[in-house]
């Protein structure tokens, strides 16, 4: 018993480092941000509820500069202050904006919002744990070891999420009728509208390449084109 406490104290201290972030994203968000109220988009809004059958999707605005979406883990959808004022001056439409809280909704509906907080804060708790496990059996090089195993891990687990988060969008846009050419159109301006900030948010370094999104969005719309014409 006593050789296994050490790896007992580390798992709970990383499920309590989890609880602890998010609760703290929780609080940043419910502090920074407002409720979304833009007419136009919530016409597209209204079309994708209706679709999913719900009464209305809510859409937050949270008060940051950098060009983002967000699906915080209690479900909830955040466009980034910086995303909503690139829409309101005319350089994403808002076709192209309910693109991204279709993407958004995917990763709320498929469940990866919880997976993505390990993304986002959790994982360095995790790190820590390994790292600690690790460091007993293997001195020296057991925190590296831990640190490139998460990296690894976390890039795996979001990409794979981007495409399911994709693909789940792609078939909610043309299931409202407003269709899959904005979500890609989306993707090559996003490379740019993010580069000219000078910073890439961290979801960005994980996210698999523009052109091979785009490619596995073309890939469903093929597949969708030839069971129609069966
Ligand atoms: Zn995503």
């Amino acid at each position: 018993m006593l050789k296994f406490t050490p790896i007992l104290l580390a798992i709970l201290y990383a499920l309590a480092m989890y609880r602890v972030s998010v609760w703290r994203t929780t609080r940043e968000l419910d502090a920074k941000s407002t409720e979304l109220a833009d007419p136009r988009l919530k016409a597209l809004t209204d079309r994708m509820a209706a679709a999913l059958e719900l009464s209305r999707i809510r859409v937050n605005i949270y008060e940051i500069e950098p060009v983002n979406g967000l699906a915080a883990p209690d479900g909830r959808i955040f466009i980034t202050r910086g995303f909503y004022n690139r829409y309101r001056a005319g350089e994403v439409s808002a076709e192209e904006m309910a693109s991204v809280i279709a993407h958004e909704l995917g990763h709320v509906a498929l469940g990866h919002s919880r997976r993505r907080m390990i993304d986002f804060s959790g994982q360095n708790a995790i790190r820590t744990a390994m790292a600690m496990v690790l460091g007993r059996f293997l001195p020296g090089i057991g925190p590296y070891l831990a640190t490139a195993a998460m990296k690894l891990l976390a890039a795996r687990l979001s990409r794979g999420d981007e495409y399911e988060a994709d693909a789940y969008a792609a078939a909610l846009l043309h299931k409202s009728g407003i269709g899959v050419a904005p979500q890609k159109t989306l993707f090559t301006k996003l490379e740019a509208l993010t580069n000219a900030r000078g910073t890439v948010p961290a979801w960005l370094m994980s996210h698999p390449k523009t052109e091979e999104r785009i490619a596995a969005l073309e890939k469903l719309e093929a597949r969708w084109a030839a069971v129609g014409r069966r």
